[in-house]
């Protein structure tokens, strides 16, 4: 799952805290009999076993420091990928590439190597601290010479909501600065914040030359982020260039220099939380000089398949990625290696062994595309990847359940759907849920991993998916085991084996995604969208 990304989110994560009781205006079970889904069948789901055991010896495998953290394009991206077509191949899968395990993609990764900033105002220069600050550029050196700054607020611009923080704002050549956090409405999570991609896209189209956020962020924080620009920003090759410089600079950093052209930071951020803030030029000035580390490489996903027997053109599609984040920690830190145990050497192995239990029994109706991904770390690029370049064209793919972070818990967790209340796969899930003996967890919170793994690439473009996981499943209040996994070890060199107490509740996650997949495989009807979800295949009116 991604966490704090400056390229992909800009916007801190937030933990899971509190929010329950969701409720939904409509029974997904009335909804599904509604759209004549339902009922789907008789009786409660057949459940076929996930050894636990076999899981932890993936894990064991894929999260040893001998596989040096999984980064995409580092050290051991081959040797990963390798264990996975094999292990695949082993449970009995056939290649799903053109007759290939891997699909090799292109990428560039950028690194922050130096950052220089400083703010003319009242004829006055104040240079920012490099620790205040970091910068990456488009190009190995880029300099700003003197260039005027054009406050966008929020930067928000979305049709959706009607809000336009640019207007006619003209930014040719010039440095915007705006707030790294989304505008109240967006932060309480009542809007999806438009992507900052796309956003910073128009900002470059409207003649940007850089792009600068005032951060929040407390020191910790800050260093995190400063350390994941050093260690690099990734995108696909075949993504068009960016602005020449991106970057957060300290909010308590910039006041002064804004203090220096008579702006109070507390005014603008009252203003730009308005809903008709509009773009100005202020009166600052901006110089700086940029170093960067850029690097092309390729990477690549694993794809299996099992033929369908009867519709073997159409399929449904697991997908897991296999990335994590590498040596993640600075020479001399007593351990450096991002294992990424739970997040996600779980998810292969569970997607493994769902792939040998699927081969085991009957024949699915539908094939079954097995996808380890790629650089989900870095803003789902290896999905998005294969989204655009599929192994079965995604409007015969009809549907899927992404494996992310799934082991923590023992058995009888309550099942996380994420993705739950948008597809008629609700009333399904519900009822395998119901044949494990488990819950459903009504806890709307976890709703903002939505976008945060690989499923989300194919949502986006129509495919019916869910992510499934019982790690969610809280015991306590406060200080729960998830508590301690999001402020300890996630994305940490702690995120190691020693840190799953056990694999039991993985293994019902994966006899739970087992079958909806196999539902899905064989159904009828396959699953869709309710009419109160804007990803219908095709593009709803706000589908991103
Ligand atoms: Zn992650």
């Amino acid at each position: 799952m991604i966490g704090v990304s400056a390229s992909v989110a800009g916007t801190r994560p937030r933990l899971l805290k509190g929010r329950r009781g969701f409720s939904f205006a409509l029974g997904a079970g009335i909804a599904a009999a509604l759209l004549g889904a339902g009922p789907v069948h008789g009786g409660l789901p057949d459940l076929s076993p996930i050894d636990a055991v076999r899981l932890r010896q993936h894990v064991e495998v894929l999260a040893d420091d001998a596989f040096q953290g999984r980064e995409a394009g580092g050290p051991a991206d081959r040797k990963t990928t390798n264990y996975i077509a094999k292990a695949l191949a082993n449970a009995g899968i056939e290649p799903g590439w053109r007759g290939k395990w891997l699909q090799p993609a292109p990428f560039i990764r950028r690194s922050a190597v130096e950052w220089r900033l400083s703010g003319q105002a009242s004829g006055e220069a104040i240079e920012i601290s490099p620790e205040a600050l970091v910068l990456i550029g488009e190009g190995k050196v880029e300099r700003i010479a003197n260039a005027p700054v054009v406050f966008i607020g929020h930067g928000i611009v979305d049709p959706a909501s009607g809000r336009d923080d640019i207007g006619s704002a003209d930014l040719k050549g010039a440095v915007v600065l705006r707030f790294a956090e989304p505008p109240p409405e967006y932060a309480a999570g009542n809007r999806p914040v438009p992507d900052l991609r796309l956003r910073r896209a128009l900002y470059r189209s409207r003649g940007a030359v850089a792009d600068i956020a005032i951060n929040d962020s407390e020191d910790a924080e800050f260093i995190r982020l400063q350390r994941g620009y050093r260690l690099g920003l990734m995108r696909l090759g075949e993504t068009g260039p960016g602005i020449g410089v991106t970057g957060h600079v300290k909010a308590a950093a910039a006041a002064p220099v804004l203090a220096a052209a008579g702006l109070d930071l507390k005014t603008m951020r009252t203003q730009a939380a308005m809903p008709d803030f509009r773009a100005a030029t202020i009166p600052l000035r901006i110089t700086a000089h940029v170093e960067t580390g850029i690097r092309r490489f390729r990477s690549a996903n694993v794809v299996g398949r099992l033929e369908g027997r009867g519709r073997p053109d159409e399929a449904v599609i697991v997908t897991a990625h296999w990335d994590g984040y590498g040596v993640c920690l600075p020479a001399g830190s007593p351990d450096r290696i991002c294992n990424g145990a739970i997040d996600n050497a779980s998810g292969i192995a569970g997607m493994i062994e769902l792939a040998r239990a699927l081969k085991a029994g009957p024949a699915p109706r539908r094939s079954v595309l097995f996808v380890a991904t790629t650089a989900e770390e870095h803003g789902l690029l290896g999905a998005e990847y294969y989204a655009s370049h599929p192994a079965v064209p995604l409007r015969a793919t009809v549907g899927g359940v992404n494996l992310d972070t799934i082991a923590l818990r023992g058995r009888g967790a309550k099942l996380g759907v994420i993705g739950r209340g948008l597809t008629t796969l609700d009333p399904i899930i519900r009822d395998v849920a119901r044949a494990q003996g488990r819950e459903l967890l009504d806890d709307s919170s976890v709703q903002q991993y939505f976008r945060r793994s690989d499923h989300f690439a194919l949502v986006k473009r129509g495919v019916p998916m869910v992510m499934l996981t019982g790690i969610f499943s809280r015991e306590r209040e406060k200080d729960d085991a998830i508590d301690r996994y999001f402020e300890r070890d996630y994305h940490q060199p702690g995120d190691e084996l020693e840190a799953v107490p056990s694999f039991d509740g993985a293994a019902e996650d994966v006899e739970a995604a087992l079958a909806v997949v196999r539902w899905m495989a064989n159904a009828d009807v396959p699953p869709r969208w309710l009419p109160n979800s804007p990803y219908q295949r095709g593009g709803g009116p706000s589908a991103p």
